[in-house]
């Protein structure tokens, strides 16, 4: 008999299919789309043809659809601007990951620096994110 066990997505529990022993997401609609979506993820990683068909068949849809894109984005700005929002998210976390690597004198030794204030809260001053910004010799 099998015995019940939580859902990798809501963390419900529920009774695994006597048909599929290894079930790991319950019957629930939301998490039967996340099963899809986590097998999809994994075909696209792992099966090259997998991946070369729907890669193909996306190109096919673009050229029949050419102003899809253009029209979606202007009927949802806020689709957008979250967009927009995410994608500086990433760069600044990537800005970071570059930073880390570089070693503590490298990064701090030679020149003049310009700190420039990005945010000031005048609610608390004590915190000041600033940015640094080092001047090329001979604009200082
Ligand atoms: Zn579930």
């Amino acid at each position: 008999m099998s015995q019940k066990r939580s859902c990798k997505e809501c963390q419900r529990l529920f009774t695994p299919s006597p048909r599929r022993p290894d079930q790991r997401h319950c019957s629930r609609k939301e998490c039967q789309k996340a099963r899809k979506r986590d097998w999809q993820r994994e075909k696209m990683k792992n099966d090259e043809a997998y991946r070369a068909k729907q890669q193909a068949s996306k190109k096919a849809w673009r050229e029949k659809n050419p102003d899809y894109w253009a029209k979606y984005r202007q009927d949802h700005p806020e689709y957008v601007r979250r967009n927009r929002e995410k994608q500086r998210e990433r760069e600044a976390r990537s800005r970071i990951a570059k930073m880390d690597v570089l070693e503590p004198q490298s990064f701090f030794e030679s020149g003049t620096y310009r700190i420039i204030p990005v945010r000031c809260d005048l609610a608390n001053m004590d915190v000041i994110l600033a940015r640094i910004e080092a001047v090329s010799p001979g604009c200082g």
